[in-house]
């Protein structure tokens, strides 16, 4: 059977081969069609995306190219944007932006137009016609992303190439992956490489215990931050930022098993588990854990060029933190008998770390709930609709993806397996969102970024 990875990605392959022609597209006279001289040149800061597109159209690239059969790409000057401009004459195709990010919009548009063997990589065959025209695009929103939970399931780097080379045909800019949780961590750490090698793997002799797929077997993986570092330009040359996160304080059960010191001071209940501490929170109150805190997001900040690290805040356990006595005692110091008030100064530790190497915070939405976490941050909605609308309406720069939407490890129908907590619904209501129809306020829609659709991979191996 296919893995349900495979068939998401085998949905998204079909449906960028469905997408329709751009849509302003102003007709002229004639046609352009694809003979034995047609080839791509481009501007120097293009010439990157024009051997991407050649493996594509199969036509090589021939730069001081002149005559007949050309396909152009322009960096034309102005404001850098990923807006661009896609004209079709009968002698030649020519697509201008101001970014490579808008040529390489352009580059999609015009792939929609072809036969889908564009998709294949097998070349367009020699008289292939397209009608002339003119089209000018800009995307409405600057956030059109998609999460990947590569924690719960270890998806190696081909697979997630192939992955961001579909995300791109759908001119999704953003991929946030989620690499640490509480069955797995999959970033290299330098300072400390325990947290990678042992808590990459679970099942066997690993202290990560098992939750989903294999018992008795020791499986996983993880990226070295040279290939994380591939990956990353392999993205931004399709137009995708790679933001990384790293689920903190609760979900974190991976690296308390790699590390059980960052736990609160209290011996758990692990009767009923056959000895296996399932707690999954950091402690609040251990100044230590700061400084490792700090070590591994000064190597995430280093790693990674997105201006934005994702640290988590969601579905923290604080009945955790309720019986600890430093966490206790911390929250009678901060003057406070509500736990999630840690959670806040937890979070606002984080961001300073942030801060000091010049990123901001994304959060999930439960972490900007109370109001008092920064502004600089951008908030997930994940929860529900409404708390999309409470994080606008506080101010926050929002990331609009409610689980009942935008959650594709919910099965489509009735017959199919997998996940309904959410709701049962396929792709097109996820497209036919509409935040102006779902009563968000002019001022609340200027907080919208855009939209994430999110993949979970807590059923799968
Ligand atoms: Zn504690």
């Amino acid at each position: 059977m296919k893995s349900p990875l495979l068939l998401l990605l085998s949905f998204l392959a079909f449906s960028a081969a469905a997408q329709p022609a751009p849509g302003p597209m102003i007709p002229r006279e004639g046609a352009f069609v694809f003979g034995p001289a047609t080839a791509l040149a481009a501007d120097e800061a293009l010439l990157p995306l024009a051997h991407y597109a050649a493996e594509y159209l199969g036509r090589p690239v021939r730069q001081q190219m002149t005559g007949t059969g050309a396909v152009v790409l322009t960096l034309e000057p102005g404001e850098p944007s990923e807006a661009y401009r896609l004209e079709i004459a009968p002698d030649y195709i020519r697509i201008g932006a101001t970014s490579p990010g808008g040529a390489f919009n352009g580059l999609q548009a015009l792939f929609r137009l072809l036969p889908p063997e564009v998709y294949a990589q097998q070349g367009i065959p020699d008289g292939t016609a397209l009608a002339c025209g003119i089209a000018a695009d800009r995307p409405k929103y600057s956030y059109r992303g998609m999460m990947l939970d590569v924690a719960r399931t270890w998806v190696e780097v081909p697979m997630l190439k192939r992955f961001i080379n579909l995300l791109s045909y759908h001119n999704i800019n953003k991929l946030h992956l989620h690499l640490a949780d509480d069955d797995g961590w999959r970033i290299q750490i330098k300072s400390h490489p325990e947290l990678a090698e042992v808590g990459g793997f679970r099942g066997g002799d690993s202290p990560v215990a098992p939750v989903y797929g294999k018992w008795s077997e020791k499986y996983g993986g993880y990226y070295t931050q040279d290939e994380m570092r591939s990956l990353i330009e392999y993205a931004a040359l399709r137009n995708i930022e790679i933001i990384p996160e790293i689920d903190l304080p609760g979900h974190s059960r991976c690296i308390g098993s790699v590390r059980p010191e960052i736990r609160c001071n209290y011996p758990p209940d692990t009767v009923t588990t056959a000895g296996t501490d399932y707690r999954s929170a950091w402690c609040v109150a251990r100044e230590e854990n700061y400084v490792l805190l700090e070590e591994i997001l000064g190597e995430i900040c280093e790693l990674f060029p997105s201006p934005y690290i994702h640290i988590g805040g969601d579905e923290v356990e604080v009945a955790q933190w309720k019986k600890c006595p430093d966490c206790r005692a911390m929250m009678k110091r901060l003057g406070t008998v509500n736990p999630h008030r840690l959670q806040d100064y937890f979070m606002e530790r984080l961001a300073a770390m942030l801060a000091a190497r010049g990123k901001r915070p994304a959060v999930w939405n439960e972490a900007a709930a109370s109001g008092t976490f920064t502004r600089a941050s951008r908030v997930h909605g994940w929860a529900s609709v409404g708390a999309c609308h409470a994080a606008t309406a506080k101010g926050y720069r929002t990331v609009i993806m409610p689980s009942e939407c935008f959650y594709f490890d919910m099965r489509q129908t009735l017959r199919e397996e997998g996940h309904s907590w959410a709701s049962i619904f396929d792709a097109r209501r996820t497209y036919e969102f509409d935040p102006a129809a779902r009563g968000f306020s002019d001022r609340q829609l200027r907080h919208v970024e855009g939209f994430e659709g999110a993949f979970w991979t807590e059923i799968y191996t």
